[in-house]
């Protein structure tokens, strides 16, 4: 069976960042297992600015600082095309890659999956289940790594920060949302969010709005919302349904070791209860920015590098 000191599960931000400190810290043997074709995490698809002044003091989109963590780690053992499918006691895995599922067992695993939106399946949304409804992360995908439109004038559903990112990835596409929707009686971005999205995006906000059912046949056609115990019909073409971040957490659920509130309980060293397991960056909730996940998956690989001494 294949043996390594330390096997990183994720090559986002802070699983790149571990790998290569590891590394700097004397830890020659670790690897990266990624599932996509290309290491980077989240920011490979965030085509605004926003990412890269933590790590390396400069102000890039997020495809260009997945560029640069690429670079970094380009010496080290990343396995791009590499699911995970099962963790088991003291470091054992179970992947599949293109030659199959193998078991793999490694001194020390970091668990660094990230984080995702909560979809339409969870969000109890009636209608019909056309084209055309996806999360923030599957619009910036066909947006930035697929060059597809999905849409020319999609609703919008929450209103986080995340949310406001994907007014900017419509601004992109030349796209503008007929509206933005949120549940609660303020945006959940601070209020200054409304304005930005009336004035600089022209694109209202329907506070104290709920989305009860999207119709469409092909494709979206509309959507039923509730205001005041009022129900009408928006016409649109798309939804995006945005935020509500929970941890990537189908792997680990039936892992080892313990879990809250949907994420794996850490100690103070980001130890998990079966001490060969670690966990850093998105999978600890709440939502951090790249910088953070980056510092933290920097601060795991010393305590993992610690742990093995
Ligand atoms: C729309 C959007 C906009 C954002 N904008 C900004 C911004 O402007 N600035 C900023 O600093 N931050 C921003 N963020 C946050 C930033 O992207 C995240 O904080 C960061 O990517 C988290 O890093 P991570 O390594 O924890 O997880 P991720 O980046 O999610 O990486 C996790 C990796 O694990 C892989 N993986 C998951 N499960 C498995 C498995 N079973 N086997 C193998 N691989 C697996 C995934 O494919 C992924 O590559 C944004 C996030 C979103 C969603």
């Amino acid at each position: 069976m294949e043996r390594h000191d330390v096997a990183i599960v994720g090559g986002g931000p802070a699983g790149l960042a571990a790998a290569l400190r590891l590394v700097e810290l004397g830890i020659k043997d670790v690897v990266v297992l990624e599932r996509e074709a290309e290491a980077g995490g989240i920011p490979r698809h965030c085509g605004h600015m926003g990412f890269g002044w933590q790590s390396h003091r400069r102000l890039w989109t997020g495809p260009r600082f997945a560029a640069q963590l690429r670079a970094d780690t380009s010496s080290l053992d990343v396995r791009t095309g590499t699911t995970v499918l099962e963790l088991g006691p003291e470091g054992h895995l179970r992947i599949r890659d293109s030659q199959g599922a193998r078991h793999m067992i490694a001194n020390r695993v970091l668990i660094a999956t990230g984080t995702r939106e909560t979809p339409r399946a969870a969000r109890l949304v009636g209608g019909t289940r056309p084209q055309g409804v996806m999360t923030t992360g599957a619009l910036q995908q066909h947006v930035y790594l697929n060059h597809r439109r999905p849409f020319d004038r999609p609703v919008i559903v929450g209103s986080e920060w995340v949310s406001f990112s994907v007014l900017v990835t419509c601004l992109h596409l030349g796209v503008r949302p007929v509206a933005m929707i949120e549940e609660n009686a303020a945006t959940t971005a601070p209020r200054a969010g409304r304005l930005v999205a009336r004035l600089a995006f022209g694109v209202p906000v329907l506070t104290a709005t709920r989305l009860i059912a999207i119709d469409g046949r092909g494709q979206v056609e509309a959507v039923e919302v509730e205001h005041g115990g009022q129900r009408r019909r928006i016409a649109c073409d798309g939804v995006v349904f945005t935020g509500q971040f929970r941890p990537e957490n189908a792997l680990y659920m039936t892992g080892p070791f313990a879990s809250d509130d949907l994420a794996p309980r850490i100690d103070s060293a980001f130890r998990c209860t079966d001490p060969a397991f670690f966990a850093a960056g998105n999978v600890l909730r709440p939502l951090k920015s790249s910088g953070t996940c980056w510092r933290q998956g920097l601060a795991a690989a010393a305590a993992i590098a610690g742990s093995m001494l």
